[in-house]
């Protein structure tokens, strides 16, 4: 069995009256791509935010690299057990790169500046050394070209790209990406689907909310159907898509195949 990465144990997470996550469970190994598929409104970004501090779960556990994410689960009494101190939510974020609809980057800053900026800022990286990093990451999702120019110069596509250099600028050692393909004109999904797709075949462990199923088909290890905050079915996608064991499952489906 490879390692786990990022194992989720009933995961919960309300905002007000409306329980968004119901208890999710979830192993993703080295390695591995697991593409999440499900409606709009079902829990997926809230998903992955849970996974990297960005959201507090209500309960349950989430460990990264055998490491507890944020805090121990609650106790009985609904109190917080052990909450992790900054420093070592800090650390553990810088495990886990997150790429999402939209790009985020720094506009007035070129391309190389954009992906330098972690190394140099929060692993305090010899400038010249995370330069020499930064560019060889652009070259890899195919922007050597593009190194100095600005963000405002550059295609949706382009910064799409650009954004995932900078999250592997840090060395991650899980990738997770929220729909990044969906802020995008139609023409421009295929240079970032195949960036993701080289970074899978390279071996990196990536979690995909994704609309584009062809991508999740071809790339994907395991997709997980994601419907209401609970985790209606999970398989190989040839299972997933191909005989779906779940009713809502089906449906939905049939609604974007
Ligand atoms: P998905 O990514 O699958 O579209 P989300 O995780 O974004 O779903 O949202 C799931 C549900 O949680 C939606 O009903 C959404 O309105 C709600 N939600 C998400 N974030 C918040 C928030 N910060 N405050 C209140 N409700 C939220
Ligand atoms: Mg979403």
């Amino acid at each position: 069995m490879n390692d786990i990465v990022l194992r989720a144990r009933g995961v919960r997470k309300r905002f007000g009256d409306s329980e968004v996550l119901k208890g999710v469970d979830l192993d993703v190994a080295a390695g591995e791509v697991l593409c999440v598929i499900g409606p709009s409104g079902s829990g997926k970004s809230t998903l992955l935010r849970c996974f990297n501090h960005l959201e507090r779960i209500d309960a349950g556990r989430v460990l990264v690299g055998g490491e507890l994410v944020g805090y121990e689960p609650y106790g009985p009494s609904g109190s917080v057990l052990r909450e992790r101190r900054p420093r070592d939510i800090r650390r553990q974020r810088e495990r886990i790169g997150m790429v999402f609809q939209r790009f985020h980057l720094f506009p007035h800053r070129t391309a190389v500046q954009n992906v330098m900026e972690g190394p140099v800022v929060v692993k305090r990286r010899p400038r010249a050394e995370a330069e020499r990093q930064a560019r060889g990451l652009l070259a890899r999702v195919g922007l050597a070209d593009r190194a100095d120019h600005y963000p405002g110069q550059l295609s949706g596509g382009q910064q799409q790209r650009v954004a995932i250099a900078r999250a592997l600028a840090m060395e991650p050692t899980l990738m997770l990406f929220d729909e990044p393909t969906s802020a995008l004109d139609p023409e421009l999904v295929g240079e970032v689907l195949g960036v993701m797709r080289d970074l899978a075949r390279s071996g990196m462990t990536m979690i995909v909310v994704t609309h584009e199923m062809g991508f999740a088909r071809e790339v994907a290890d395991r997709v997980l159907f994601l419907d209401q905050g609970a985790a209606v079915e999970e398989g190989p996608p040839e299972q997933v898509f191909g005989d779906p064991r779940q009713e809502r499952t089906r449906a939905f489906l049939s609604t974007v195949l």
